[in-house]
């Protein structure tokens, strides 16, 4: 074995340091360049992902449906806009019952057609961006009922006319014409003092206040059908006269003129039998206490200018009320005339009395 003598062994021990030291260098020279490479790798990956940013598409905002017109094979729909926060051109699907039955559209309304009458639809409108963006607002709506094509034969009734001065009629193909001069068959404070029917006001009403009218002749033409049937557009009643009672007397309305005021002023100037003058026109608003006082509160009472009759206050033995009746105040039942029922009227004792929101049927001429 080599010996090494102590300068010998220094100068070992020296050179190993050095040898050392020269590693840990390179070490750290090659951890550094590695460092240098990564950091410039990172930040390249950041500047250039910065360069060209992530699209986020907005989808359209949320959109109302609401029903136009709704008839028994036809509805319309209409919808707001379902805006787009990215300014996206917005196109709309309609869907009826899961299947789509109108694609892309960029109308706010869609009508449907050959729909099955008293039918409930749903359906979705929705709305696309074309970048797959979408917002769908649902719908629902009954389609009309079906009308009632019904037609009634009034023929019958034309004998309660007869043996009334007031009144004249004549029968032409299916259509009745009515003349009547207007003038109450019953007493009246109405009247002129020397007329034998003049009687002082004997009613019940502690506010009677009598109008400045007075009965006057009159010289009023109703023509109407004898086939009444309910019309597909109900057209609202007029002021001025509207039908003709029984004794000619000619119906007015739920309104007092002028701009359909109620009747709370001229309740009263009505006289004992509740009827009053406009000027020398002489009218019933509400029930003809005369006229069921004779022939009884379940009576025919007269006919509205569509040819539908009028009845009292009772039937059945039961009061009727503005509840038992539809928008126009009338119902379909038998009544005493036509047993095989028929669509009437009824005077109610509380507003609108004879008609509500127009004729059920289409309204005939009146001539005045
Ligand atoms: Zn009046
Ligand atoms: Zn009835």
């Amino acid at each position: 074995m080599m010996q090494l003598n102590y300068g010998e062994h220094k100068l070992f021990t020296i050179l190993e340091v050095e040898y050392k030291r020269n590693t840990i260098k390179m070490k750290k020279n090659k951890l550094l360049k590695t460092l240098s490479i990564l950091f410039i790798a990172i930040t390249l990956f950041y500047s250039c992902s910065s360069d060209d940013p992530i699209v986020v598409n907005s989808s359209p905002a949320a959109f109302i449906v609401s029903n136009g017109t709704l008839t028994e094979n036809t509805a319309t729909i209409f919808w707001t806009v379902a805006t787009d926060a990215d300014g996206d051109t917005v196109s709309y699907t309609v869907n009826l019952d899961g299947t789509a039955v109108k694609s892309e559209i960029s109308a706010l309304t869609y009508s449907f057609t050959g729909l099955t009458a008293a039918t409930n639809y749903t359906g979705t409108v929705v709305a696309s961006d074309g970048k797959g963006g979408s917002a769908s607002a649902v719908f629902s709506f009954t389609s009309a009922a079906a009308l009632t094509t019904v037609s009634y034969d009034i023929t019958s009734i034309l004998s309660k006319f007869d043996g009334i001065d007031a009144v004249s009629y004549a029968v032409s193909g299916n259509t009745v014409t009515f003349i009547t001069t207007d003038l109450p068959n019953h007493t009246s404070p109405y009247w002129s003092t020397s007329h034998p029917l003049y009687e002082p006001y004997n009613g019940t009403n502690s506010n009677w206040n009598k109008n400045p009218g007075a009965i006057g002749e009159q010289n009023i033409t109703f023509t109407m059908t004898l086939n009444p049937a309910e019309a597909a557009i109900k057209s609202a009643t007029p002021l001025g006269p509207i039908g003709i009672s029984r004794n000619g007397i000619v119906f007015f309305n739920q309104y007092a003129g002028p701009n359909n005021q109620p009747l709370t002023n001229e309740i009263n100037s009505f006289d004992q039998w509740l009827g009053h003058p406009a000027r020398t026109q002489y009218h019933y608003h509400i029930e003809p206490s005369y006229l069921t006082t004779t022939f009884g509160k379940d009576a025919f009472l007269g006919l509205l200018s569509d040819g539908f009759p009028v009845y009292g206050p009772l039937e059945n033995g039961t009061t009727i009320t503005n509840a038992d009746l539809d928008d126009y105040h009338g119902h379909t039942s038998v009544t005493s005339d036509f047993p095989e029922g028929i669509y009437h009227y009824h005077i109610t004792n509380e507003d609108p009395y004879l008609n509500g929101n127009g004729f059920f049927g289409s309204a005939g001429t009146i001539t005045r």
